[in-house]
């Protein structure tokens, strides 16, 4: 046997090299696990991670840009996912207790997946949003949370179907007539268009009716259940899943769409996946519709609106469900929009800070993470922040307020719609 061929033998048995203090070994194969599965399922895979410490960076980028909201904030181990994932550790092998203070670190992190998207261990990188999940299951079957401002929310949402103790009675006050009949199309509005960004709600229903498609709402829309699944509170989801599926099953549409990235993640991820709720409709973002009925023509975004604009990617659209383009043509189709990107964009952009539970119950985080996105986006000259999420635009937007910023916040049917209606205003002015 040749050398190389010894040295491949040893290589194979995992052999030490005598007086190197080397051990050969292979690289093991890539684990395939499942999704879904309860956090202790995981334990396994939580000692792969080398505490390496590349999940706190944009490894791609010259500059190594910070990912993480949360450790960021704390700057303390804990608080980063090589830290979240010893914790884990710990707590399934019995050498830690599971605390109270256990489950605030668990819950003090948007699950916005810029740590995942940048650990190149590949069960990190394919399945660390499943346990960061299993655990707040878990912490919510140990008593431990969720959070007192999750459960406030959770008991709002079970007694009117939404999360900001509003009446359901007022979910459609916004809207003045009802559009009659069955539609192509039907927009599930969200909790947020419905009750706090009436602005997205108004610009979607106006650009449906300015295409001519024939759409309708939903007779009895409830919460999509995102807030309570990210929280942890999966005991009603299936059943607001259930409710919701009915009420999209009789419009008879061929599209359901919506302008919440979190409500579109729900109808065309979670529900399907984890409850085995399949729509017979697409389910599409509101940026996919719109761009769709530019390219028909249905809709001409005449006016130059002479804006530079910057576009933040929201989690749930983007890292969680791949819609990185979408948003970025249509914002290409309205004539006098120059885009300029933010240096963390598409897969590595950072989080608003809003997600799952944070801006409800770590109002200092939600407000962190806001600012430094806002600061970003200054970066860049633009005068105008585009989103495509109504739950990023507000907290996009107060943040913007309290720093005093001159920057503007919109969601990117709001800007749409001004193209329409300015050169539909311009049309009859001649
Ligand atoms: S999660 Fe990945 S990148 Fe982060 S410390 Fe662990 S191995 Fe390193
Ligand atoms: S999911 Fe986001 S906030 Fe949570 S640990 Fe990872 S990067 Fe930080």
């Amino acid at each position: 046997m040749g050398a190389r061929s010894r040295l491949l033998a040893k290589l194979k048995a995992g052999e030490d090299i005598p007086g190197t203090g080397i051990t050969l070994r292979r690289a093991p194969e890539q684990l395939e696990l499942e999704r879904r599965r309860p956090l202790s399922y995981y334990r396994r895979v939580l000692y792969f991670c080398g505490k390496c410490g590349q999940c706190r960076y944009v490894y791609q980028d010259a500059y190594w840009s910070r990912v993480c909201p949360s450790g960021e904030l704390r700057k303390f181990e804990a608080y980063y996912l090589g830290g979240k994932n010893l914790l884990l550790w710990g707590l399934l092998s019995g050498k830690l207790e599971w605390t109270s203070k256990a489950a605030e670190i668990l819950y003090h992190c948007t699950l916005c997946g810029n740590c995942v998207q940048q650990c190149q261990l590949p069960e990190i990188h394919n399945y660390a949003l499943e346990w960061l999940h299993a655990a707040r299951v878990e912490v919510v079957n140990r008593g431990l949370g969720p959070m007192p401002e999750h459960r406030r929310f959770g008991e709002w949402v079970r007694r009117e179907h939404n999360p900001y103790m509003e009446p359901h009675s007022a979910r459609l006050s916004w809207l003045g007539e009802k559009p009659k009949g069955k539609g192509e199309v039907t927009y599930f509005v969200g909790c947020t268009s419905s009750y706090r960004e009436l602005e997205v709600a108004k610009a979607v229903v106006s650009l449906l009716k300015s295409s001519g498609v024939k759409f309708t709402l939903l007779e009895d829309e409830w919460c999509c259940g995102s807030p309570l699944y990210w929280t942890g509170q999966v005991d009603v989801v299936e059943e607001l899943a259930r409710h919701n599926a009915r009420e999209l099953e009789k419009t008879e549409a061929a599209v359901a769409v919506t302008s919440c990235a979190g409500c579109y993640r729900m109808l065309k991820q979670i529900y399907p996946e984890v409850y085995g709720v399949e729509l017979s409709m697409e389910v599409l973002h509101i940026s996919e519709l719109l761009l769709k009925l530019v390219r028909e023509g249905a809709l001409q975004p005449e006016r130059e609106l002479s804006w530079a604009v910057t576009y933040h990617d929201p989690c749930h659209l983007g890292r969680h469900t791949g819609v990185y383009e979408a948003p970025r043509q249509l914002i290409g189709s309205i004539r006098g929009l120059e885009l300029r990107e933010m240096l963390r964009n598409r897969r590595n952009a950072w989080c608003c800070g809003a997600g799952a539970g944070v801006k409800s119950a770590f109002k200092q985080l939600a407000s962190y993470a806001a600012s430094e996105r806002i600061r970003e986006a200054e970066e860049t000259g633009a005068q105008v922040l585009l989103t495509a999420c109504p739950f990023c635009e507000m907290n996009l937007r107060e943040a913007a307020e309290k720093a005093g910023s001159k920057i503007r916040v919109l969601d990117i049917t709001q800007a749409l719609s001004y193209s329409i209606k300015a050169s539909r205003s311009e049309a009859s002015q001649h």
